[in-house]
């Protein structure tokens, strides 16, 4: 099979990618909502994430009690989200065999970047923890960055901005569908790793192009598929 070029940039999601963290914030989110008699179930968690978190809470009180929350509110709710986590979950594993994967599209002549929701204040503290002189906080695209979270494309858009390339000069790698439907969004190729416990085939629905459960699958899929340059 014909390789695909190397890409200029490869443009990481965080968490659920880079850092195994959905598990620690469904049970956050769990535990927030069933305190305000709101129902969730694990898959709808999974497959919400990526949300600005203000607007899925919205979002739930709007559908499951009819109520409108104010901003205030949402943020309220939101930070007794980001409080349980302080308490009870401090510091998220890292994805297990994804700094050998980062590394290897960095031998490969390639940048790196992060593209998250997330706006959490200690962000770069973690990635350096755990991918030291990876990141360049420059690059990043994070939730202050944007207007409109993903799904919408804006953030990998800003991401695309930020290194100055165009979308076919990038690759994406997103493990929930609104991370992937961005990434296809902003015309980029998707990566979907399957980290969470959706189907893969709702990663693919959501526009992912390659779909594996594993870093370690990554590293494979890069191998076999990038043309590195010749030394
Ligand atoms: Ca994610």
């Amino acid at each position: 099979m014909e390789k695909r070029k190397a890409p200029k940039a490869v443009l990481f999601d965080m968490d659920g990618v880079l850092i195994h963290s959905m598990p620690m914030h469904v049970q956050a989110w769990n535990k927030i909502y069933t305190k305000y008699d709101i129902e969730t179930t694990e898959e709808y968690l999974y497959s919400e994430e990526g949300r600005v978190a203000t607007k899925a809470i919205a979002k739930l009180f709007k559908e499951q009690k009819g109520i409108i929350l104010s901003d205030e509110e949402t943020r309220k709710i939101y930070h007794e989200k980001v409080e349980e986590i302080k308490k009870n979950h401090p510091l998220p594993p890292i994805m297990d065999g994804m700094l050998e994967f980062v590394q290897l599209v960095k031998e490969s002549g390639c940048a790196v970047s992060v593209v998250t929701g997330s706006g959490h204040p200690t962000l770069m503290n973690i990635l350096n923890r755990y991918y030291p002189d990876c990141f360049d906080e420059r690059l990043m695209v994070s939730a202050k960055d944007v207007q409109h979270g993903k799904p919408h494309p804006e953030p990998y858009l800003m991401g695309l901005e930020k290194h100055g390339i165009k979308a076919e000069e990038a690759i994406v790698v997103e493990n929930a569908p609104l991370g992937t439907t961005a990434g296809k969004a902003a015309g980029i190729f998707v990566l979907g790793l399957n980290s969470g416990k959706l189907s893969d085939k709702m990663l693919y629905n959501n526009g992912a192009d390659i779909v594996v459960k594993t870093a370690a699958e990554l590293s494979k899929w890069w191998k076999e598929n990038i043309e590195t340059k010749k030394v």
